[in-house]
């Protein structure tokens, strides 16, 4: 590791909570990872602290315009007990994209990963074991100048906190029941969509709300101009099987780039399946349906790996996939990704980093 850091030790560890029954993002380790930014010293200060609340003035930055980003990643323990992460590097660049769209400074890519790295050894302990469990790591950055003009803060904090996790999805690997969303939409073309930003979670949320009262899991997002193309799924991406085609959005700047996305068309090109990404409309997925050619549809991303998707409903429609049951690629592809992760699969894509 290139960068070190302080600890200071907590004198209150808390009891580690039993694996079975975890929710996601529930409980929080013993430790946390602060870095500070001034305009004369750039990132300095990082450290390891107990974990806890922080004080913001109220005037921060963050509290009014919402000058913030974050992301997420998960550690993993081997059999043979090795710690490691997935592809954290990816992380680390798709936080400084993030932080150049919201006038956050950029954080040395070595820096982010070794401080990761140091805080998740500290906690290791924390990290669960049993099927679908992993240590969720979740790193952010937000504005604390207390100024109330708008402008980019002068300061900021760099935190990074973790959390034990079990599946995202109550039922596992269950299919889910999705519905179209029609009326509102998550991200413009030149907005914030690519990036990892909170505004566009908080902006979601309505949408997100309006479909669990009518009992659907998640959203599937159309374009914003025509309400015709298909973005992506609440908080991960849209992969569909329509023949032998196995097909996702092409990144066009709404679109925020996975990192699952990415490592899911990685594994088919190696895997030689046919794989593309392109646009693809909702109108496109009808026909395929009623030609009986919408073989599977399904969400990737860091929380649940994939997500198959049985039911999907548009304008009153409810399309059933593959008899609500998980498809062969979704199956394959999250048997693959968890495998690497959890080391019960041979790494042969180089993506595990050792902590
Ligand atoms: N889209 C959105 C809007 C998300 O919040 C996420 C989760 N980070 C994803 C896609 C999937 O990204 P990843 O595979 O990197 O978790």
């Amino acid at each position: 590791m290139k960068y070190e850091f302080p600890v200071t030790k907590t004198t209150a560890p808390k009891t580690k909570p039993d694996a079975k029954g975890l929710r996601f993002g529930t409980v929080f380790t013993d430790h946390m990872f602060v870095m500070d930014y001034n305009e004369k010293d750039g990132w300095n200060n990082g450290r390891i602290v107990p974990y806890g609340p922080i004080t913001l003035d109220p005037a921060a930055v963050v509290l009014h315009y919402g000058q913030e980003m974050f992301e997420g990643l998960k550690a993993y323990k081997t059999a043979a007990g090795r710690v490691q992460l997935f592809r954290p590097d990816m992380n680390a660049k798709r936080t400084n994209n993030t932080n150049d769209r919201l006038c956050i400074p950029k954080v040395d890519e070595e820096l982010f990963v070794d401080a990761i790295k140091a805080l998740v050894k500290i906690d290791q302990d924390w990290i669960p074991e049993g099927e679908g469990t992993a240590l969720y790591i979740r790193p952010f950055i937000f504005g604390d100048e207390a100024f109330l003009g708008v402008r980019k803060s002068a300061t900021y904090k760099f935190m990074i906190i973790l959390s034990p996790v079990g599946p995202y999805f109550e039922n596992g690997l269950a299919p889910t029941k999705m519905y179209v969303e029609d009326v509102y939409v998550r991200a413009v073309k030149g907005g914030t969509g690519e990036a990892k930003c909170g505004g566009n979670y908080g902006g979601s949320l309505k949408a997100q709300e309006i479909a669990h009262e009518k009992g659907f899991e998640q959203i599937l997002w159309l374009d914003a101009y025509e309400q015709k193309y298909i973005e992506e799924i609440g908080a991960a991406n849209a992969f569909f099987v329509i023949g032998d085609e196995i097909v996702t959005s092409a990144l066009n700047g709404s679109i925020l780039p996975g990192i699952t996305r990415n490592s899911i068309i990685a594994l088919c090109k190696k895997k030689g399946y046919k794989i593309s990404e392109r646009k693809i409309s909702i109108d496109e997925l009808e026909n395929a349906y009623h030609a009986g050619q919408l073989k599977e549809m399904f969400a990737s991303g860091t929380a649940a790996i994939v997500s198959p998707v049985g039911e999907l409903l548009y304008k009153g429609e409810d399309m059933v996939i593959n008899d609500n049951k998980i498809g062969p690629v979704a199956q394959e592809m999250y048997d693959t990704i968890y495998g690497i992760q959890t080391g019960k699969m041979d790494d042969f894509m180089g993506w595990t980093v050792p902590v």
